[in-house]
């Protein structure tokens, strides 16, 4: 009985993956293939204004099938039990001051302010995975928030409990309380009218928190009217781990 109900859970969960990933696929190109058409059969009629609009569009929808792309081979190699792990011992500070530099070159017209906490622990992670992590974080809290405003990533470390603590913080639109604990599900999206406005597939806040997971660590989450604040929290590194590389499935 137990096991022809997991079963079935697990086809239904399947099934439900397929058709979601079926839909989000289906708008882009339905899209594309709309604008694609008009410029085709009306080129001669439209004014170069619109031409530029309806290539900027179709642009926009590749760029958002790209992502989904993207977030689909990641879950799907996490599920894998064969990804593989490659852990070393480092400093976060350089990795977290390059990922804010990738994101800052997309958001042009936003602050953004980092504080580190003097002698800070290293940590054991995979440095890729680590980076991964931060760009969904801090490309998260620049998205769901207007020009101008300002993202504060700080690093700190809790001596009694020997971790370190990484937070990124935005002055943006905010979680309500009630849609809290599922923004980490899969495919999950807040249901709100500025978030419509925003593209995302919500895959990002599952990947990040079952990569944070997978190494060991912790990811919180705290929001107002008044912005966010995701927290990512992992044990220092242990003088036995350091200089050891380590690879795990
Ligand atoms: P998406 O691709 O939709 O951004 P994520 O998995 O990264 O997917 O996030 C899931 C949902 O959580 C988002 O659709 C958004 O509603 C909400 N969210 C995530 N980060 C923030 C943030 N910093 N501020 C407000 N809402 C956020």
């Amino acid at each position: 009985m137990f096991m022809t109900e997991t079963k079935e859970n697990l086809e239904q969960a399947h099934l439900d993956f397929i058709s979601t990933v079926s839909h989000e696929l289906r708008t882009p190109l339905t899209s594309i293939r709309g604008f694609a058409d008009t410029l085709l059969t009306s080129y001669d009629r439209l004014t170069p204004e619109q031409r530029e609009k309806f290539l900027l569009i179709i642009k926009e929808q590749s760029n958002r099938l790209i992502n989904l792309v993207e977030n689909l081979l990641t879950v799907s190699k996490m599920q894998s039990e064969k990804e593989l792990m490659v852990y070393k011992t480092i400093d976060a500070v350089p990795i977290v001051d390059c990922a804010v530099q990738m994101v800052k070159n997309q958001y042009k017209t936003h602050k953004y302010v980092c504080n580190y906490g003097k002698n800070l622990p290293k940590i054991l992670v995979d440095t890729d995975k680590f980076q991964q992590i931060l760009l969904n974080l801090i490309d998260n809290a620049s998205k769901y928030s207007d020009e101008n405003t300002t993202v504060t990533v700080d690093l700190s470390q809790n001596y009694n409990e020997n971790t370190l603590i990484i937070s990124v913080k935005d002055e943006g639109i905010g979680i309500k309380q009630e849609d809290l604990s599922r923004i980490f599900n899969k495919f999950s999206r807040v249901d709100s009218p500025l978030t419509r406005k925003i593209q995302g597939n919500g895959l990002g806040l599952y990947i990040t928190k079952t990569l944070v997971e997978k190494m060991g660590g912790n990811i919180t989450v705290e929001s107002s009217s008044k912005g966010s604040e995701f927290k990512v929290i992992f044990k220092a590194a242990t003088p036995e781990d350091n200089g050891k590389n380590k690879i795990k499935e």
